[in-house]
């Protein structure tokens, strides 16, 4: 059966973070490995995928949010159409470490496919035993796929925060779901090269965390916050140079040198 339509249809293969990315990256050859909560370093050139979604949930998925972000993510020459685009207006606050554009102004920002996408992330993290990413969503997972696949009001215990690095800063790594350890509610991250997502669900979701909602805070808050950037940049390959590199970050790193005509 397909959890997304809950039809008996044929499912085909899906990725848990998006076709489109993986390809994308993979074709140059540019993701670089992640450090995993266990202690190990990922490889982020391993596709996670499954048989899980039918063909109609796969294009719903692609083309309500995936296929429009896959094209504007940074890279490791460090262009990122997302970030030129949305600094063409001046941010609504910006103070030490924390500014916040509004997406609703920028009318070549597509906010609901960034929302789309990334709610169907946490979405497809919870509905399948994935090696890694796999999160628990509860009672909140059928609301969420209510509006994800037939067009159901956005769950109001649901609130999402989408935030983008500096280009010179960005990681271009890939990593699944995670769940986050916060007194008010359950929250749930991942990063795609540039970008990272957090995800809270719960009873306890206040008017504090919808301010920088995405999709309760009518601005469409788009973020950039020093903190956050930190929390990826410990996650991503530049802390690792110095310490434990698992045969895979070697291979990775060669093939990367490669592409770029480095040594070393
Ligand atoms: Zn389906």
């Amino acid at each position: 059966m397909c959890p997304g339509c809950l039809s008996t249809s044929d499912c085909v293969s899906s990725h848990l973070v998006a076709k489109s990315i993986y390809k994308r990256y993979l074709r140059a050859g540019e993701l670089g490995p992640v450090k995993m909560a266990n202690g190990k370093i990922w490889p982020t050139d391993h596709q996670l995928q499954a048989k899980l979604l039918c063909f109609r949930c796969e294009g719903i998925l692609s083309r309500k949010g995936e296929d429009w972000l896959a094209e504007r993510l940074c890279t490791w020459e460090r262009s990122f159409p997302l970030f030129e685009t949305l600094t063409k207006f001046a941010p609504e606050v910006s103070e030490d470490g924390f500014s916040l554009w509004s997406g609703a102004k920028n009318p070549e920002i597509d906010c609901d496919a960034i929302a789309h996408f990334a709610i169907g992330v946490f979405w497809k993290a919870s509905v399948y035993a994935w090696t890694a990413g796999h999160i628990e969503l509860g009672k909140y997972a059928e609301p969420i796929r209510q509006w994800l696949f037939d067009g159901g009001q956005f769950p109001t215990k649901v609130t999402v925060r989408v935030v983008v690095s500096l280009p010179e800063n960005a990681q271009i790594i890939l990593a699944p779901p995670y769940r986050v350890t916060r007194a008010n509610a359950h929250w749930y991250c991942f990063y795609i090269p540039g970008m990272a997502f957090e995800m809270g669900v719960g009873n306890l979701i206040g008017d504090e965390e919808k301010l920088v909602c995405l999709m309760h805070n009518s601005l469409r808050p788009i973020i950039r916050t020093d903190e956050l950037t930190g929390r990826i940049q410990e996650l991503g390959v530049r802390t690792f140079r110095e310490s434990e590199q698992t045969q895979s970050y070697e291979r990775f790193k060669a093939k990367r040198n490669r592409l770029l005509g480095r040594s070393g």
